[in-house]
């Protein structure tokens, strides 16, 4: 169902520009890029084990013989100039490159034996590159974009054809039948694991599937998203069998009033925080300020938590480009929950919904 022709490339200068400007604004000569998605964003290279190390002038990627051939062949499909080393012995070769330069590692991607091995290897500790390279991430080209719309599509029609089938099965079946759909549409699996919770179930905001079947009454949480191409979709929906009791309805309603006043608070310059304030309020003014035990959102990309954060303990403002979820919930331990989350784009006047599900709980 997804035109792979139709998919708009990567713009790979704009990313290496990102980089190098934060190198040059910290003043260090090189970096040691050593968290997966964000070789991947910079190179194309989707292997498990690679290391990038950029400086004003070059970029090489230091991985092992298993990706001998698959390394090149990565770089060149994303139109990546960066050159390909293959060894068993990557602190060695990492040496030769920084020679004996001051040089940055990414301190959230790096073990502490790693950085004494290099320490010690280069004569002088490296020292914590002080822009988060998932900061340079958010803030997403044509490309990023054309494959997330793709995940979340394929999201949105594999939750169409389980919609009808709720009442008869169970959270494990749902969720089987979702992770089996969004495959055969298209994608190259989840981008998390489905979360089905049905009933008391659905009072834990990260539930997993369990044997229990969908009985009359029950609210039930679903939340889905498919990989396409490395890029995420992220997507709840909250369903009645049958028919909601008053309680219920309240619930749905409520939420779904906080979502909307999230997205209406969004635009570029709008700090995160106020976003999540806008649909906190909303939830407080009904009473259950203490039911939603989260952060209203996040970002998505080549991870399914990026920035921007989008709670009340973060700084992050949006900008035009970035995705983020806007995910209200209530929880009542014991008795169930409800979330509504859309993943959505930020444009020049506010978001634009990439997830399109219709919100009509009642199945
Ligand atoms: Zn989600
Ligand atoms: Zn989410």
């Amino acid at each position: 169902m997804i035109d792979r022709s139709a998919l708009g490339a990567f713009d790979m200068p704009s990313r290496f520009r990102r980089v190098r400007g934060a190198l040059a604004r910290q003043g260090v000569a090189g970096l040691i890029v050593t968290d997966p998605p964000s070789v991947r964003w910079l190179t194309g290279f989707t292997g498990s084990n690679g290391l990038l190390f950029v400086d004003a002038e070059s970029a090489i990627l230091i991985t092992d013989g298993r990706y001998g051939d698959q390394a090149p062949q990565e770089l060149a499909a994303a139109g990546v100039d960066a050159e390909v080393r293959v060894t068993n012995a990557p602190v060695d070769e990492l040496t030769s490159l920084v020679c004996g330069r001051e040089v940055a590692v990414e301190a959230d991607h790096l073990t502490w034996a790693e950085h004494r091995s290099y320490a010690t290897a280069f004569g002088t500790a490296p020292v914590a590159f002080d822009t988060a390279l998932v900061a340079l991430r958010a803030v997403k080209d044509g490309g990023e974009l054309d494959r997330v719309r793709a995940a979340a599509a394929i999201t949105d029609a594999a939750l169409a054809e389980v919609v009808g089938t709720l009442a008869a099965s169970t959270e494990r079946e749902v969720a089987l039948a979702l992770d089996h759909l969004v495959r055969t549409f298209g994608a190259s699996g989840n981008a998390y694991e489905t979360i089905v919770a049905s009933g008391p179930n659905a009072a834990l905001p990260h539930a997993r599937p369990t044997d229990r079947r969908l009985g009359r009454g029950d609210l039930v949480i679903i939340d889905v998203g498919s990989l396409y191409d490395g890029y995420r979709s992220d997507m709840t929906r909250t369903f009645v069998i049958g028919e909601a009791s008053e309680e219920h309805q309240r619930w749905l309603d409520v939420v779904l009033d906080a979502q909307r006043a999230g997205v209406a608070a969004a635009r570029p310059g709008v700090a995160t925080r106020d976003v999540d304030a806008a649909c906190r309020e909303v939830i407080a003014a009904a009473g259950w300020a203490d039911a939603f035990n989260h952060g209203a959102g996040h970002g998505v990309g080549l991870d399914i938590h990026e920035r921007p954060r989008v709670s009340s303990r973060t700084d992050d403002v949006l900008e035009a480009g970035m995705l983020v979820t806007v995910e209200p919930g209530v929880y009542f331990a014991g008795s169930g929950g409800v979330r509504w989350e859309d993943l959505h784009l930020v444009t020049a006047t506010g978001l634009e919904a990439l997830t399109h599900s219709p919100k009509d709980p009642l199945a």
